[in-house]
């Protein structure tokens, strides 16, 4: 079975090929466009992809050494995310799948993170179910309770900023550009992580809140500043490992508060905040400490990309779940 999958949910435009749960070609054209910006201007993603889709659907059927008469079927991100850039990937993949006459699947963008786990790596265990998947990521910070490929029990959410947007927006005040969550994270493992304390929110449950935060270092800097215009730049390491310190914190006692709730302590992580040094440090101490497992995708898994598109289609593909030409994007798709 050979799916084609195509995101472009937000800012990077993507296609893949998968033989089965294999990964032949993933393919990922990232939008340098926003950076200028300071963040993703919508209009301007939605024309990028336009530009891009056609390019790198070409090349991923290619490095897959697969002819479009081969595919079984399409896989398609429908939501959550830019109505604009949805609509794009959407329309492609509907005008493809009639043109070919094949089955056309739609796909949740954030069940397809947590799904991200599922596609065969050499090397890579895969979770068993259930488990706890936690999707750190520029728009979203989840933690999912995962029964089933399609079972999934939204058990706490952000109430305002993603952790993604915590990091960049912090990045911001300190003056760094854009996407500046991997700098905060580089200049973190070179600092004091108690130098500056700054205060965790309370939120109930297992929801979780970053404006809060965002806000305290806003005001951190500016009163710093004030009385020296040379805080930043002498104390860049210390206020990255700060920051770090404080955020790593908050998602790791809502985890804490996740495994006590259900039991349960296999834990899987997505999103591209996956990436970062201070989360996976505190996973490794976790399974030490209270004897957790952790799971860590590739990174070429944990950001956007079509990969983990395919391997939901792939999962609907063998339930022949598919979606005829009357379906629409969906800016707001909550999993289920
Ligand atoms: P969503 O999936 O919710 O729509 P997204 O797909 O745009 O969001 P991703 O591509 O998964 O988000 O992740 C991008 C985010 O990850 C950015 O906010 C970026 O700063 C952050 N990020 C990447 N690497 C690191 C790191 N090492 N430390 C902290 N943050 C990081
Ligand atoms: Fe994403």
């Amino acid at each position: 079975i050979y799916i084609l999958a195509i995101e472009s949910s937000c800012d990077d435009t993507s296609a893949a090929v998968l033989c089965g749960n294999r990964t032949l070609s993933n393919i990922v054209a990232t939008q340098k466009i926003h950076e200028e910006y300071g963040g993703v201007v919508p209009e301007l993603a939605s024309r990028a992809h336009q530009q891009n889709i056609v390019p790198v659907v070409h090349q991923a059927l290619a490095k897959a050494n697969i002819d479009k008469k081969q595919l079984s079927a399409i896989a398609f991100t429908r939501g959550p995310g830019l109505m604009g850039s949805l609509l794009v990937g959407t329309s492609f993949a509907k005008s493809l799948s009639l043109g070919l006459g094949i089955p056309l699947i739609e796909v949740n963008h954030m069940q397809a993170h947590i799904l991200s786990h599922f596609i065969e790596e050499e090397n890579y265990k895969m979770p068993s179910f259930p488990f706890l998947a936690m999707t750190i990521s520029g728009g979203h910070t989840q933690i999912v309770l995962v029964k089933d490929y399609f079972d999934m029990e939204i058990l706490g959410e952000s109430l305002d900023d993603a952790v993604g947007e915590a990091y960049d927006k912090s990045a911001k005040i300190l003056g760094l550009p854009y996407p500046g969550g991997p700098l905060v994270d580089k200049y973190a493992q070179l600092g004091n992580p108690k130098a500056f304390p700054f205060p965790k929110p309370k939120v109930d449950g297992l929801n979780f809140s970053f404006s809060g935060l965002k806000t305290s270092i806003l005001y951190f800097i500016q009163r710093e500043t004030k009385n020296n215009p040379n805080f930043i730049a002498e104390n860049l390491n210390d206020i990255c490992a700060s920051i770090q310190y404080t955020i790593i914190n908050i998602l790791m006692d809502k985890m804490k508060k996740a495994v006590k709730q259900t039991g349960i302590t296999q834990i899987a992580i997505g999103g591209g905040v996956s990436a970062n040094s201070g989360i996976r440090q505190a996973l490794k101490k976790a399974e030490e400490k209270w004897g957790w497992t952790s799971y860590i995708p590739k990174f070429e898994y944990c950001t956007d990309n079509a990969a983990m598109i395919g391997i939901v289609g792939y999962l609907k593909y063998k339930e022949m779940d598919f979606v005829d030409q009357s379906v629409t994007a969906k800016a707001r798709y909550v999993i289920q």
